[in-house]
Protein backbone atom coordinates (compact mmCIF):
# COMPACT_ATOMS: atom_id res chain seq x y z
CA UNK A 1 0.00 0.00 0.00
CA UNK A 2 1.30 3.60 -1.35
CA UNK A 3 1.77 5.90 1.96
CA UNK A 4 -0.61 8.19 -0.07
CA UNK A 5 -3.02 5.20 -0.03
CA UNK A 6 -3.08 5.17 3.52
CA UNK A 7 -3.17 8.35 4.45
CA UNK A 8 -6.42 8.18 2.14
CA UNK A 9 -7.89 5.77 4.09
CA UNK A 10 -6.78 7.59 7.61
CA UNK A 11 -8.83 10.57 6.13
CA UNK A 12 -11.29 8.66 4.85
CA UNK A 13 -11.88 6.96 8.65
CA UNK A 14 -11.71 10.11 10.84
CA UNK A 15 -14.66 11.66 8.10
CA UNK A 16 -16.34 8.34 9.03
CA UNK A 17 -15.89 8.57 13.20
CA UNK A 18 -16.45 12.06 13.69
CA UNK A 19 -19.76 12.91 13.14
CA UNK A 20 -21.09 9.49 14.65
CA UNK A 21 -21.17 9.10 18.16
CA UNK A 22 -23.54 6.35 17.82
CA UNK A 23 -21.15 4.12 16.27
CA UNK A 24 -19.11 4.91 19.33
CA UNK A 25 -21.42 3.68 21.75
CA UNK A 26 -21.70 0.10 19.98
CA UNK A 27 -17.99 -0.22 19.00
CA UNK A 28 -16.86 -0.21 22.07
CA UNK A 29 -13.74 2.31 23.75
CA UNK A 30 -11.91 1.31 20.15
CA UNK A 31 -14.47 2.79 17.77
CA UNK A 32 -13.40 6.49 20.10
CA UNK A 33 -10.20 6.48 17.69
CA UNK A 34 -11.66 9.04 15.32
CA UNK A 35 -12.55 11.41 18.26
CA UNK A 36 -9.61 10.56 19.97
CA UNK A 37 -7.55 11.73 16.81
CA UNK A 38 -9.23 14.90 16.62
CA UNK A 39 -8.92 15.89 19.98
CA UNK A 40 -5.03 14.87 19.87
CA UNK A 41 -5.02 16.99 17.03
CA UNK A 42 -6.62 19.97 18.08
CA UNK A 43 -4.17 20.13 21.45
CA UNK A 44 -1.43 20.00 19.99
CA UNK A 45 -1.35 21.94 16.52
CA UNK A 46 -0.81 25.03 17.93
CA UNK A 47 0.70 26.43 21.70
CA UNK A 48 -2.56 27.94 22.77
CA UNK A 49 -2.50 26.39 26.18
CA UNK A 50 1.22 27.51 26.69
CA UNK A 51 0.01 31.07 25.79
CA UNK A 52 -2.98 31.12 28.47
CA UNK A 53 -0.93 29.51 30.84
CA UNK A 54 1.88 32.65 30.38
CA UNK A 55 -1.08 35.34 30.61
CA UNK A 56 -2.15 33.82 33.66
CA UNK A 57 1.18 33.23 35.58
CA UNK A 58 2.93 36.52 33.85
CA UNK A 59 -0.24 38.30 34.65
CA UNK A 60 -0.90 37.82 38.32
CA UNK A 61 2.51 36.18 39.38
CA UNK A 62 2.10 33.82 42.31
CA UNK A 63 -1.11 32.81 44.04
CA UNK A 64 -0.66 31.91 47.33
CA UNK A 65 -3.67 30.61 49.47
CA UNK A 66 -5.19 33.73 51.15
CA UNK A 67 -2.82 36.61 48.49
CA UNK A 68 -4.80 38.98 46.20
CA UNK A 69 -3.29 38.05 43.36
CA UNK A 70 -5.27 34.45 43.81
CA UNK A 71 -8.64 35.91 43.91
CA UNK A 72 -7.55 38.48 40.93
CA UNK A 73 -6.64 35.36 38.62
CA UNK A 74 -9.66 33.01 39.63
CA UNK A 75 -11.49 36.73 38.74
CA UNK A 76 -10.06 36.72 35.08
CA UNK A 77 -10.03 32.67 34.68
CA UNK A 78 -13.54 32.89 35.65
CA UNK A 79 -14.36 35.96 32.85
CA UNK A 80 -11.90 33.76 30.35
CA UNK A 81 -13.83 30.53 30.87
CA UNK A 82 -17.18 32.48 30.17
CA UNK A 83 -14.97 33.97 27.03
CA UNK A 84 -15.03 30.49 25.88
CA UNK A 85 -18.40 29.52 26.16
CA UNK A 86 -17.97 27.18 29.02
CA UNK A 87 -20.84 26.49 31.01
CA UNK A 88 -22.11 27.18 34.88
CA UNK A 89 -18.76 29.02 35.13
CA UNK A 90 -18.95 29.93 38.88
CA UNK A 91 -16.46 30.29 41.93
CA UNK A 92 -17.31 27.85 44.67
CA UNK A 93 -16.25 29.59 47.83
CA UNK A 94 -14.26 27.85 50.42
CA UNK A 95 -11.76 29.15 53.43
CA UNK A 96 -8.82 28.82 52.94
CA UNK A 97 -4.97 28.70 55.35
CA UNK A 98 -3.35 32.74 55.31
CA UNK A 99 -0.70 31.86 56.43
CA UNK A 100 2.18 34.70 55.55
CA UNK A 101 5.93 34.43 55.22
CA UNK A 102 7.32 38.17 55.96
CA UNK A 103 11.21 39.22 56.27
CA UNK A 104 13.45 36.85 57.13
CA UNK A 105 16.72 34.85 57.12
CA UNK A 106 19.51 32.80 58.07
CA UNK A 107 22.54 34.60 58.95
CA UNK A 108 25.60 32.19 59.51
CA UNK A 109 27.67 33.59 62.14
CA UNK A 110 30.59 31.18 63.44
CA UNK A 111 32.99 30.05 61.75
CA UNK A 112 32.35 33.15 59.74
CA UNK A 113 29.65 35.83 58.86
CA UNK A 114 27.71 34.89 55.74
CA UNK A 115 24.29 34.96 54.82
CA UNK A 116 22.33 31.89 53.69
CA UNK A 117 19.75 31.24 51.49
CA UNK A 118 16.80 29.76 52.66
CA UNK A 119 13.04 29.95 52.62
CA UNK A 120 11.18 29.35 55.40
CA UNK A 121 8.65 26.11 55.83
CA UNK A 122 5.06 26.98 55.12
CA UNK A 123 3.08 27.14 58.27
CA UNK A 124 6.10 27.62 60.57
CA UNK A 125 5.98 30.17 63.47
CA UNK A 126 7.81 32.81 63.10
CA UNK A 127 10.95 34.26 66.01
CA UNK A 128 11.20 36.97 67.87
CA UNK A 129 12.38 40.13 66.25
CA UNK A 130 16.08 39.75 66.77
CA UNK A 131 16.14 36.41 65.88
CA UNK A 132 17.11 33.05 67.46
CA UNK A 133 20.80 32.51 67.76
CA UNK A 134 21.74 29.27 68.48
CA UNK A 135 24.29 26.80 67.60
CA UNK A 136 23.92 24.22 65.21
CA UNK A 137 23.15 20.29 65.15
CA UNK A 138 23.76 19.04 61.80
CA UNK A 139 22.24 15.25 61.42
CA UNK A 140 22.05 13.26 58.32
CA UNK A 141 18.77 11.03 59.65
CA UNK A 142 16.19 11.22 62.25
CA UNK A 143 18.03 7.99 63.42
CA UNK A 144 21.28 9.99 63.73
CA UNK A 145 19.37 12.34 65.59
CA UNK A 146 18.25 10.15 67.87
CA UNK A 147 21.55 9.03 68.52
CA UNK A 148 22.98 12.63 69.42
CA UNK A 149 19.44 13.35 70.98
CA UNK A 150 21.59 14.66 74.04
CA UNK A 151 23.59 17.22 71.85
CA UNK A 152 20.27 18.55 70.48
CA UNK A 153 19.09 20.98 73.75
CA UNK A 154 19.27 24.32 73.30
CA UNK A 155 20.57 24.04 69.93
CA UNK A 156 19.20 24.64 66.38
CA UNK A 157 19.12 21.08 64.21
CA UNK A 158 19.97 20.82 60.93
CA UNK A 159 18.56 18.12 59.06
CA UNK A 160 21.49 17.61 55.89
CA UNK A 161 19.43 14.57 54.53
CA UNK A 162 20.32 13.76 50.59
CA UNK A 163 17.16 13.82 48.61
CA UNK A 164 15.92 9.75 47.61
CA UNK A 165 12.53 9.99 46.25
CA UNK A 166 10.30 12.79 47.42
CA UNK A 167 7.58 11.10 49.71
CA UNK A 168 10.43 9.51 51.86
CA UNK A 169 13.13 13.10 51.57
CA UNK A 170 9.86 15.35 51.89
CA UNK A 171 9.32 13.67 55.66
CA UNK A 172 12.42 15.90 57.26
CA UNK A 173 10.15 18.95 55.91
CA UNK A 174 6.89 17.88 57.11
CA UNK A 175 7.81 16.26 60.46
CA UNK A 176 11.37 17.70 61.27
CA UNK A 177 10.08 20.42 63.34
CA UNK A 178 8.56 18.29 65.86
CA UNK A 179 11.38 15.48 65.38
CA UNK A 180 13.12 18.30 66.88
CA UNK A 181 11.24 20.05 69.34
CA UNK A 182 10.95 16.90 70.95
CA UNK A 183 14.78 17.11 71.94
CA UNK A 184 14.80 20.04 72.79
CA UNK A 185 16.16 21.94 69.26
CA UNK A 186 14.96 25.57 69.07
CA UNK A 187 14.62 25.58 66.02
CA UNK A 188 14.76 23.76 62.60
CA UNK A 189 16.61 23.84 59.43
CA UNK A 190 16.54 21.32 56.63
CA UNK A 191 18.24 20.54 52.92
CA UNK A 192 15.92 21.59 50.63
CA UNK A 193 13.90 18.63 49.09
CA UNK A 194 15.69 18.92 46.07
CA UNK A 195 17.73 15.90 43.81
CA UNK A 196 19.35 19.51 42.51
CA UNK A 197 20.30 22.92 43.16
CA UNK A 198 21.62 26.06 41.81
CA UNK A 199 21.77 27.45 45.57
CA UNK A 200 17.62 27.58 45.17
CA UNK A 201 16.09 26.75 48.72
CA UNK A 202 12.78 24.97 48.21
CA UNK A 203 9.80 25.46 50.81
CA UNK A 204 6.58 23.71 51.19
CA UNK A 205 4.57 22.87 53.90
CA UNK A 206 5.36 21.66 57.35
CA UNK A 207 3.60 19.76 60.15
CA UNK A 208 3.33 20.43 64.24
CA UNK A 209 1.47 17.97 67.10
CA UNK A 210 -0.07 18.80 70.11
CA UNK A 211 3.05 17.04 71.91
CA UNK A 212 5.51 19.51 71.50
CA UNK A 213 5.53 23.59 71.21
CA UNK A 214 6.00 24.96 67.78
CA UNK A 215 9.23 26.07 67.02
CA UNK A 216 10.39 27.94 63.95
CA UNK A 217 11.58 26.19 60.51
CA UNK A 218 13.26 26.60 57.47
CA UNK A 219 14.85 25.43 54.50
CA UNK A 220 18.55 25.93 53.38
CA UNK A 221 19.97 25.61 50.10
CA UNK A 222 21.55 22.40 50.27
CA UNK A 223 24.67 23.97 49.30
CA UNK A 224 24.61 25.53 52.31
CA UNK A 225 23.02 22.32 54.13
CA UNK A 226 26.43 20.80 52.95
CA UNK A 227 29.09 23.72 53.95
CA UNK A 228 27.43 23.44 57.61
CA UNK A 229 27.98 20.04 57.65
CA UNK A 230 31.33 20.54 56.38
CA UNK A 231 31.89 22.97 58.87
CA UNK A 232 30.95 20.57 61.99
CA UNK A 233 32.81 17.87 60.17
CA UNK A 234 35.89 19.76 60.35
CA UNK A 235 35.15 20.61 64.45
CA UNK A 236 34.36 24.56 63.72
CA UNK A 237 31.65 25.38 66.25
CA UNK A 238 28.90 26.36 63.61
CA UNK A 239 26.33 28.91 65.18
CA UNK A 240 23.83 30.62 62.76
CA UNK A 241 21.11 33.68 63.63
CA UNK A 242 17.23 32.81 62.12
CA UNK A 243 15.00 35.16 61.73
CA UNK A 244 11.17 34.87 60.41
CA UNK A 245 8.34 37.38 60.32
CA UNK A 246 6.18 34.29 59.36
CA UNK A 247 2.38 34.20 60.86
CA UNK A 248 -0.99 32.85 60.47
CA UNK A 249 -3.74 35.02 60.02
CA UNK A 250 -7.36 34.78 60.24
CA UNK A 251 -8.52 32.10 57.68
CA UNK A 252 -9.24 33.96 54.40
CA UNK A 253 -11.99 34.00 51.36
CA UNK A 254 -11.52 31.61 47.95
CA UNK A 255 -13.15 29.93 45.49
CA UNK A 256 -12.75 26.48 43.60
CA UNK A 257 -13.19 27.74 40.25
CA UNK A 258 -15.52 25.10 38.25
CA UNK A 259 -16.97 25.54 34.48
CA UNK A 260 -18.69 22.69 32.79
CA UNK A 261 -20.19 21.15 29.29
CA UNK A 262 -23.04 19.24 30.59
CA UNK A 263 -23.83 16.23 29.05
CA UNK A 264 -26.30 15.55 26.34
CA UNK A 265 -27.65 12.71 28.14
CA UNK A 266 -26.88 12.17 31.89
CA UNK A 267 -26.02 15.90 32.76
CA UNK A 268 -25.55 14.71 36.37
CA UNK A 269 -23.10 12.00 36.01
CA UNK A 270 -19.98 13.89 36.26
CA UNK A 271 -16.05 13.24 34.91
CA UNK A 272 -14.25 15.78 37.09
CA UNK A 273 -10.48 16.87 35.65
CA UNK A 274 -8.89 19.68 36.95
CA UNK A 275 -4.86 21.22 38.81
CA UNK A 276 -4.75 23.18 41.64
CA UNK A 277 -4.87 27.20 41.33
CA UNK A 278 -3.04 27.69 44.02
CA UNK A 279 0.58 28.08 44.59
CA UNK A 280 3.49 28.58 46.94
CA UNK A 281 4.34 32.38 47.16
CA UNK A 282 7.48 31.80 45.35
CA UNK A 283 8.62 31.60 41.60
CA UNK A 284 5.32 31.78 39.17
CA UNK A 285 3.90 28.45 39.75
CA UNK A 286 3.81 27.56 36.48
CA UNK A 287 4.91 24.08 36.88
CA UNK A 288 3.33 23.81 40.31
CA UNK A 289 0.37 24.02 39.23
CA UNK A 290 -0.17 26.32 36.77
CA UNK A 291 0.15 24.20 33.76
CA UNK A 292 -2.31 21.17 35.28
CA UNK A 293 -4.73 23.86 35.46
CA UNK A 294 -4.93 25.25 32.63
CA UNK A 295 -4.38 22.08 31.08
CA UNK A 296 -7.54 20.50 31.95
CA UNK A 297 -9.33 23.91 31.29
CA UNK A 298 -8.14 23.71 27.73
CA UNK A 299 -9.14 20.12 27.32
CA UNK A 300 -12.79 20.82 27.99
CA UNK A 301 -12.24 24.31 25.71
CA UNK A 302 -11.35 21.65 22.82
CA UNK A 303 -14.25 19.64 23.52
CA UNK A 304 -16.20 22.71 22.97
CA UNK A 305 -14.62 24.34 19.85
CA UNK A 306 -15.00 20.76 18.38
CA UNK A 307 -18.53 20.54 18.99
CA UNK A 308 -17.89 17.29 20.76
CA UNK A 309 -20.86 16.74 23.81
CA UNK A 310 -20.36 13.51 25.86
CA UNK A 311 -23.17 11.94 27.57
CA UNK A 312 -22.15 12.76 30.70
CA UNK A 313 -20.91 16.19 32.10
CA UNK A 314 -17.24 17.41 31.94
CA UNK A 315 -16.55 19.49 34.80
CA UNK A 316 -12.77 21.45 35.00
CA UNK A 317 -12.50 22.23 38.60
CA UNK A 318 -9.48 24.00 39.43
CA UNK A 319 -8.81 23.56 43.48
CA UNK A 320 -7.49 26.68 45.62
CA UNK A 321 -5.30 25.82 48.50
CA UNK A 322 -3.48 22.24 47.79
CA UNK A 323 -0.45 23.87 48.79
CA UNK A 324 -1.14 24.66 52.82
CA UNK A 325 -4.25 23.05 52.94
CA UNK A 326 -5.85 21.03 50.94
CA UNK A 327 -9.20 23.00 51.67
CA UNK A 328 -10.12 23.48 48.30
CA UNK A 329 -10.11 19.66 47.47
CA UNK A 330 -12.10 18.72 51.04
CA UNK A 331 -14.48 21.79 50.31
CA UNK A 332 -15.56 20.28 46.85
CA UNK A 333 -15.92 17.08 48.55
CA UNK A 334 -18.04 18.50 50.61
CA UNK A 335 -20.08 21.01 48.90
CA UNK A 336 -21.03 18.02 46.49
CA UNK A 337 -20.96 15.32 48.84
CA UNK A 338 -24.59 14.16 47.85
CA UNK A 339 -23.38 13.61 44.13
CA UNK A 340 -20.21 11.74 44.79
CA UNK A 341 -21.44 8.65 43.97
CA UNK A 342 -22.31 10.36 40.86
CA UNK A 343 -18.81 11.41 40.25
CA UNK A 344 -17.88 8.65 37.41
CA UNK A 345 -14.23 9.78 37.67
CA UNK A 346 -11.85 12.45 38.93
CA UNK A 347 -8.44 13.24 37.04
CA UNK A 348 -5.74 15.77 38.31
CA UNK A 349 -2.73 16.92 36.93
CA UNK A 350 -0.28 17.98 39.12
CA UNK A 351 2.88 16.60 38.07
CA UNK A 352 4.26 19.39 35.69
CA UNK A 353 2.91 19.15 32.19
CA UNK A 354 5.80 17.55 31.16
CA UNK A 355 6.27 14.93 28.18
CA UNK A 356 3.09 12.48 29.53
CA UNK A 357 3.54 8.80 29.11
CA UNK A 358 0.28 7.86 30.24
CA UNK A 359 -1.71 7.71 33.48
CA UNK A 360 -1.48 6.31 36.99
CA UNK A 361 -5.13 5.06 37.79
CA UNK A 362 -6.88 3.84 40.92
CA UNK A 363 -10.11 2.17 40.72
CA UNK A 364 -11.40 -1.73 40.24
CA UNK A 365 -9.96 -4.24 37.82
CA UNK A 366 -12.72 -3.58 35.24
CA UNK A 367 -12.47 0.26 35.36
CA UNK A 368 -8.53 -0.67 34.98
CA UNK A 369 -9.39 -2.48 31.71
CA UNK A 370 -11.14 0.28 30.23
CA UNK A 371 -8.84 3.01 30.98
CA UNK A 372 -6.34 0.36 29.57
CA UNK A 373 -8.34 0.55 26.58
CA UNK A 374 -8.25 4.38 26.73
CA UNK A 375 -4.31 4.85 26.81
CA UNK A 376 -4.82 2.34 23.41
CA UNK A 377 -6.48 5.95 22.07
CA UNK A 378 -3.25 8.13 23.37
CA UNK A 379 -0.02 5.94 21.75
CA UNK A 380 0.27 8.07 18.83
CA UNK A 381 1.49 10.51 21.41
CA UNK A 382 3.83 8.58 23.50
CA UNK A 383 1.32 8.60 26.15
CA UNK A 384 -0.48 5.14 26.32
CA UNK A 385 0.89 3.73 29.67
CA UNK A 386 -1.96 3.19 32.27
CA UNK A 387 0.11 2.18 36.08
CA UNK A 388 -2.75 0.81 38.48
CA UNK A 389 -2.01 2.31 42.11
CA UNK A 390 -3.44 1.55 45.43
CA UNK A 391 -3.34 5.43 46.71
CA UNK A 392 -5.15 8.52 44.82
CA UNK A 393 -2.64 9.77 42.77
CA UNK A 394 -2.95 13.43 43.40
CA UNK A 395 -3.75 15.55 46.12
CA UNK A 396 -6.92 17.04 45.30
CA UNK A 397 -9.27 14.42 43.83
CA UNK A 398 -7.66 12.17 47.18
CA UNK A 399 -11.12 13.44 48.69
CA UNK A 400 -13.09 11.65 45.91
CA UNK A 401 -11.25 8.81 45.45
CA UNK A 402 -11.00 7.65 49.57
CA UNK A 403 -15.41 7.72 48.88
CA UNK A 404 -14.78 5.78 45.67
CA UNK A 405 -14.69 7.69 42.81
CA UNK A 406 -12.01 6.51 40.17
CA UNK A 407 -9.16 8.02 40.16
CA UNK A 408 -6.56 9.40 37.17
CA UNK A 409 -2.90 11.09 37.78
CA UNK A 410 -0.82 12.12 34.53
CA UNK A 411 2.52 10.11 34.27
CA UNK A 412 5.08 12.49 33.19
CA UNK A 413 8.26 12.53 32.81
CA UNK A 414 9.51 13.44 36.13
CA UNK A 415 13.17 14.12 36.04
CA UNK A 416 13.03 17.89 36.63
CA UNK A 417 9.71 18.35 38.45
CA UNK A 418 11.74 18.58 42.07
CA UNK A 419 14.56 20.93 40.05
CA UNK A 420 12.48 23.69 40.53
CA UNK A 421 9.12 22.93 42.72
CA UNK A 422 8.36 25.24 45.60
CA UNK A 423 11.44 27.21 44.10
CA UNK A 424 11.70 31.24 42.60
CA UNK A 425 12.55 28.84 39.64
CA UNK A 426 9.00 27.58 39.28
CA UNK A 427 8.66 29.61 36.15
CA UNK A 428 7.38 29.98 32.71
CA UNK A 429 10.63 28.98 30.64
CA UNK A 430 10.63 25.60 32.65
CA UNK A 431 7.59 23.95 30.78
CA UNK A 432 7.62 23.35 26.56
CA UNK A 433 4.32 23.83 24.73
CA UNK A 434 4.55 20.58 22.65
CA UNK A 435 4.84 18.76 25.88
CA UNK A 436 1.93 20.36 27.70
CA UNK A 437 -0.06 20.26 24.26
CA UNK A 438 0.32 16.82 24.71
CA UNK A 439 -0.74 16.79 28.18
CA UNK A 440 -3.87 18.38 27.17
CA UNK A 441 -4.91 15.57 24.95
CA UNK A 442 -4.24 12.83 26.98
CA UNK A 443 -6.47 14.72 29.60
CA UNK A 444 -8.99 15.63 26.90
CA UNK A 445 -9.27 11.93 25.31
CA UNK A 446 -9.24 10.06 28.98
CA UNK A 447 -12.20 12.88 30.19
CA UNK A 448 -14.13 12.66 26.78
CA UNK A 449 -14.03 8.82 26.72
CA UNK A 450 -14.82 7.84 29.70
CA UNK A 451 -17.41 10.61 30.05
CA UNK A 452 -19.36 9.19 26.65
CA UNK A 453 -18.75 5.69 27.26
CA UNK A 454 -22.52 3.88 27.60
CA UNK A 455 -22.06 2.60 31.13
CA UNK A 456 -19.92 4.58 33.66
CA UNK A 457 -16.92 3.34 34.82
CA UNK A 458 -17.30 0.82 37.23
CA UNK A 459 -16.40 1.20 40.99
ZN1 LIG B 1 1.02 21.03 43.22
Amino acid sequence: MSRFRSAVIALACTAVLLPMPLAAQRGGVRSYRGVADSLIRAATRDSAAYRRLGDLVDGFGHRQAGSASLESAIDWILGQMKGDGLENVRGEPVMVTNWVRGRESVDLVSPRHARLRMLGLGGSVGTREEGVTAPVLVVSSFAELERRKADAQGRIVLFDAPFTTYPETRHYRTDGAVAAAKVGAVATLIRSVAPFSIRSPHTGRLSYDSTVPPIPAAALSNEDAMMLHRMQDRGDSVVVTLRMNARRLPDARSRNVVAELVGREKPDEVVVLGGHIDSWDVGQGAMDDGGGAVAAWEAVRLMKVLGLRPRRTVRVVLWTNEENGLQGATGYRDQHRDAVGRHVMAMESDGGVFQPFGVNFVGSDAATRIVTQVGELLKPIGAGRVTRVKESPEADIGPLVDLGVPGIGLDVDGSRYFWYHHTDGDTLDKLDPAEMGRCVALMAVMAYVIADLPEPLPR
